[in-house]
């Protein structure tokens, strides 16, 4: 059976730590969307890791880690990621990497940054990693596909000549920078497939042989519903699917094999970006809750930037977990609101002074005002307690109320970074 675990949110829910538990009892882990813009943090006993690229799963023996086609694959950063956890003692995964797969370019990532530079305060807060520039060129059809290394060699130097006329025309004419060398960018491709070769296959071959045998396979979503080219918070969203359907897609994997959407909701809201962020808080209050948020501070995992805080938007967090399709609700990094006396939610949008549930499309948005309910605190550490009945009694309310207020059941709630911080509640 395949199990997907997503965000519903901006992304920073604790995908990676959910993801790292549930491989314990999964065969495979399968990156699905996305690349190195955003990270994945886990806490384990070889120590505290940023995962950008490689699945969440990678830290046991008895998983297979793979590289799905609809990654944005950025080769020299995979490797990388490789080496930095197996010098910290981990052992090597078994990693394999699709032959449909697209390769982020170098000139995707100077794209990024020349089209943020050139947009000034009006940028898109990109990470700066090429995943726009990369998934344009996919759907514009001028992307390299991993098999491609494995072609003749004239076609593909015919096909940078090409590429290269369209990227060498903005590159020169509109951002003036230099033109890109044809040769440079062929050494490059075959300097990637050299450190690719061993890992690349036909996973999605690969997958569907494992599911007639009956094994578990895990689909590690990046970032949250709020992301979604479609169904998020357009433009300001990623440029790949972060929804649990396109996780078939990405993988390769058939949709009615999907049994398990686990959508991983954080206790309190942050994001990293523009856009609009209704729950967001400012100041003091903001700080305290950044500070003592997460694993050591609400901090991107990818570029150490400051994330924008907030409180738990129960409007959007309703809508982020439908559109997920979520079977079950992972209520992740509870622990950290045991300080405050008490907790404000959002439980509605006040848009030109009508208040909805219902979460807008962007230019709606960006008119909401919150509607907040306070919440009375527990004011106690809950890190270590390992059944649901023994939460302080206010802290099993606040649970309640929001699985109330989203309509999907909390079937997990982590209470601390580590593996085995959580309590599973039966439904
Ligand atoms: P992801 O991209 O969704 O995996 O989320 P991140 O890794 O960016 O952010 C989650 C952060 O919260 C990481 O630093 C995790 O170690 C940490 N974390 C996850 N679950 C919990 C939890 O239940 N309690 C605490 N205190 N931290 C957690």
């Amino acid at each position: 059976m395949v199990k997907a675990i997503v965000g519903a949110n901006w992304g920073d829910e604790g995908k990676g730590k959910i993801t790292d538990m549930l491989a314990q009892d999964a065969d495979i882990i399968v990156r699905f969307q996305g690349g190195a813009n955003a990270g994945h943090t886990i806490v384990n006993k070889y120590g505290k890791f940023a995962l950008h690229t490689l699945p969440s799963g990678v830290f046991y023996d008895h998983t297979t880690s793979i590289i799905g086609n609809g990654v944005a694959l950025n080769v020299p950063k995979l490797f990388e990621e490789v080496k930095s956890i197996t010098d910290k003692g981990v052992p090597m995964p078994k990693l394999l990497v699709s032959d449909r797969a697209q390769m982020v370019m170098p000139y995707h990532i100077d794209f990024d940054r020349f089209e943020e530079e050139r947009l000034g305060k009006n940028s898109f807060g990109s990470t700066k990693s090429g995943i726009a520039p990369f998934y344009s060129d996919k759907y514009s059809k001028i992307g390299f596909q991993v098999s491609e290394l494995y072609g003749d060699t004239e076609s593909l130097k015919a096909k940078i000549a090409r590429v290269a006329e369209i990227k060498n025309a903005m590159l020169v004419n509109l951002y003036h920078k230099p033109a890109l060398d044809e040769k440079d960018l062929f050494n490059t491709l075959m300097e990637y497939k050299k450190m690719l070769d061993p890992f690349v296959c036909d996973t999605s071959a690969f997958l569907w042989k494992a599911l007639k045998e009956g094994k578990t396979v895990l689909l590690e979503g990046q970032l949250g519903s709020l992301k979604d080219p479609d169904h998020g918070i357009y433009p300001m969203v990623t440029s790949s699917s972060t929804l649990a359907a396109y996780g078939a897609i990405g993988a390769g994997v058939p949709p009615y094999e999907i049994k398990q959407i686990v959508t991983v909701c954080k206790a309190y809201s942050s994001a990293v970006g523009a856009g609009a962020f209704v729950s967001e808080i400012f100041g003091d209050e903001a700080d305290e809750l950044r500070r003592r948020g997460g694993d050591g501070g609400e901090y991107g995992a990818t570029t150490g930037r400051p994330r924008r805080m907030g409180w738990f938007d129960c409007v959007a967090s309703k809508y982020g977990c439908r559109i997920q399709g979520t079977t079950d609700v992972a209520f992740t990094v509870l622990d950290v609101l045991g300080y405050l006396d008490e907790i404000p939610v959002c439980v509605g949008y006040d848009i030109d002074g009508e208040v909805t549930t219902d979460f807008p499309t962007t230019v709606m948005l960006e008119k909401a005002k919150p509607v907040l309910k306070k919440l009375p605190g527990w004011k106690c550490d809950i890190r270590g307690i390992k059944k649901y009945e023994d939460l302080p009694e206010n802290c099993r309310n606040y649970i309640e109320f929001v699985e109330k207020e989203i309509g999907f059941p909390i079937t997990m709630i982590s209470n601390g970074p580590g593996r085995d911080d959580i309590i599973y509640r039966n439904k």
